[in-house]
């Protein structure tokens, strides 16, 4: 914590923010959305230049029913009541869900064993349609599953969803309720004052009364910064090899191993996008930073799914990559409110969190009322934003004859392996939070996300992305919130 005195007095001063929250992925963006929808002036604090930036971008991107989860842990209660509030969120908005269902394999006796007390832990967990089946069964369901399969147990509501579209929406959700959006503000410092704190951050000081710590990989550093001792992040990383969409075929639903004590294990997914997905690894290190993947990941998960699906090696790979997990020395989440600093920590949302994301805020809502703040609700709340689809299962612009009708860019395609047109790049470009780089552009739009990897595309692409909106596109929308922005 720092001693500064000028930012000391300014901590006193009337022109913080009600809540700052810190991090702007799939907890933070929930957290900020629902406090935004209350008489309260709302930050979202973010290092990175977009949201969605952090692990919440590269995950499997499961939404969970919480079947595994420890009964009677926070974690498996939010898991539960976020699959409930998201699956709701999604259809409201147009993120893209399906409810593939998911097939538990067991392949050795131990796991078969273990078969009958997943059922009963699912039921303790509110899933009661989870049913033991025969390997003939189990074969049935995924015929080019590898030899082996002893058995398996069925999870009906599993479900992929779009990771990418899931932050968006709730970031531009409580930006249209009123939170500034302040991207590139890394937190470095902390100075504490009587009625506010001060977080200095890269891009100058913001000051909140209360503060909500949803850092993610970067949590225990924040928390450290103000004062605690409690908990350390170890990064933990999972690889994944995504499949051309030509090795969809093979997998209808999640195939999923029995879990351990280090995790979920590997497993093989369709994805939103149409694709086919194996992984992710587990490996604790100890650089934050380190997102690329490696040459033991790769061996680790071609030996798995030589054994998993041996089909599924002979298809292309797409694409790979690595997210990190946040994981901490203890099997629950840890969400604390401390209500005499009038702040919330909310760590080791470690693999589970862009399900639980909008129960955590919930959660996160209770504490703060139970602590002291003020939750008087809007009665004038916008509606919830409207999100262009970028799952492969619903109509695509592309696709939309109406649509292509009423404006021919939505059917000028710019990325060919994707179908991307020139109207949805426009739309991102112009959207409440634009994307800053060609990144947050994929992320919003699949361009270059497909086989090619941008390699007939992406020039143009980028030649779109530096153009920027179109004036008109753009007119009435507010200038990029910044610095100047913050009060
Ligand atoms: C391989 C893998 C697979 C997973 N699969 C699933 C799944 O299938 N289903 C599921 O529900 N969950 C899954 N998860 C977990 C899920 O992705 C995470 O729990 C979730 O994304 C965490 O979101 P977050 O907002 O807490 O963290 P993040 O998305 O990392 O956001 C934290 C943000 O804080 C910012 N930040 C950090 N420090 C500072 C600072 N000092 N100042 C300002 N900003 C800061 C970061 O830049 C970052 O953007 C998986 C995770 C991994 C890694």
């Amino acid at each position: 914590m720092t001693t500064d005195p000028s930012a000391a007095d300014r901590a006193g001063a009337p022109g913080a923010f009600d809540v700052v929250v810190v991090g702007a992925g799939v907890v933070g963006a929930a957290i900020a959305r629902d406090l935004a929808g209350h008489r309260l002036s709302v930050a979202l604090v973010e290092a990175r230049d977009d949201v969605g930036d952090g692990t919440s971008k590269a995950n499997t991107a499961i939404l969970h029913t919480g079947f595994d989860a420890k009964p009677g842990t926070l974690e498996s209660r939010l898991v539960r009541r976020g699959y409930e509030l998201l699956s709701g969120y999604a259809a409201e908005t147009g993120i893209p869900v399906e409810r593939v269902g998911a097939l538990l394999v067991a392949w050795t006796d131990e796991e078969l064993d273990a078969l009958p007390g997943l059922r009963d832990k699912a039921a303790e967990n509110g899933c009661t349609r989870c049913e033991i089946v025969s390997a003939d069964e189990v074969y049935r369901q995924v015929p080019d599953l590898g030899p082996g399969a002893l058995g398996g147990l069925t999870v009906p509501d599993e479900s992929i969803i779009c990771t990418w579209t899931t932050t968006l929406a709730l970031a531009t959700d409580a930006r249209a309720r009123g939170a500034r959006v302040l991207l590139g503000h890394r937190v470095t410092g902390v100075t504490e004052g009587p009625d506010a704190t001060v977080l200095h951050t890269t891009r100058g000081d913001v000051a909140g009364r209360w503060i909500v710590n949803a850092a993610g990989l970067g949590a225990d550093v924040l928390d450290r910064m103000l004062g605690y001792d409690r908990f350390t992040v170890t990064p933990r990383r999972g690889e994944l090899f995504v499949y051309d969409k030509l090795a969809r075929p093979l997998v209808d639903r999640i195939v999923l191993p029995v879990p351990s004590s280090r995790g979920k294990g590997v497993l093989v997914s369709p994805t939103i996008y149409g694709n086919v997905m194996l992984g992710p690894t587990a490996e604790d290190l100890d650089d934050r930073t380190a997102t690329g993947t490696s040459e033991d990941g790769f061996a680790f998960l071609l030996d798995k799914g030589r054994k998993l699906m041996p089909k599924l090696l002979e298809e292309e790979v797409t694409a790979t990559y690595a997210g990190l997990r946040a994981a901490i020395d203890r099997g629950d989440y840890l969400i604390e409110a401390d209500a005499d600093r009038r702040y919330l920590l909310v760590g080791g949302i470690r693999s589970t969190g862009l399900t639980a994301g909008m129960a955590i805020a919930e959660h996160v809502h209770g504490l703060l009322a139970g602590a002291g703040l003020a939750l008087e609700p809007r009665a004038d709340l916008p509606a919830p934003p409207r999100m262009p689809n970028i799952g492969e299962a619903f109509t695509r612009p592309y696709q939309d004859a109406d649509l292509i009708a009423r404006d021919p860019e939505y059917g000028r395609v710019v990325c060919f392996c994707e179908r991307v047109t020139a109207g949805e790049i426009r739309d991102a470009l112009a959207s409440p939070l634009p994307p800053a780089g060609l990144d947050g552009l994929r992320r919003r739009t699949r361009a270059m996300n497909g086989r090619c990897q941008g390699f007939f595309c992406g020039a143009e692409v980028a030649a779109r992305l530096a153009a920027g909106a179109p004036p008109c596109a753009s007119a009435g929308r507010p200038a990029a919130e910044t610095k100047e922005d913050a009060r």
